[in-house]
């Protein structure tokens, strides 16, 4: 018995049985996005995937998977915030700019605010995406490391 909850809390490839991922690829994207917006593990989608607004949880309670693979490998995520906050940015100074009649310091304080805030916002969501990503292009039955 503690040999078993031993062997369990080792894994880090949930059981198929507590792993719910669709086989099919635009089935499966659907629903990894859905967990990914919902902050749910990626792999069960049958618990929360973080403890906190700024905290992955080492695995997930309900099908025990390992979250932070190798170290780093949160690295996707920040890019994937950065290039949100990027895009997001400068299509809101156009928008100001084109249709907003604010002083130009009145939209560089705006501008300002979004940017930072944005990948505040953003972070869980950036990391749940990530783990979405990495999961729908290395299943877990094709790599032995997890
Ligand atoms: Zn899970």
């Amino acid at each position: 018995m503690a040999a078993d909850r031993q062997a369990r809390a080792e894994a880090t490839i949930p059981p198929a049985a507590r792993m719910n991922l669709p086989t099919a690829s635009g089935r499966r994207l659907g629903v990894l996005l859905r967990r990914a917006l919902a902050l749910r593990c990626p792999y069960c989608g049958g618990a929360p995937a973080f403890a906190g607004w700024w905290t992955v949880r080492e695995r997930c309670p309900n099908c025990n998977v390992k979250f932070e693979r190798e170290e780093g490998y949160f690295l996707g995520a920040y890019a994937i915030n950065l290039i949100v906050a990027e895009i997001l940015g400068v299509g809101a100074v156009i928008a100001l700019l084109l249709w907003s009649d604010l002083s130009t310091v009145a939209m560089q304080i705006i501008a300002v605010a979004f940017v930072i805030g944005l990948p505040l916002f953003f972070f869980p969501y950036s990391r749940s995406l990530w783990m979405a990503i990495d999961l729908m292009i290395h299943r877990p039955s094709e790599s032995p490391r997890r």
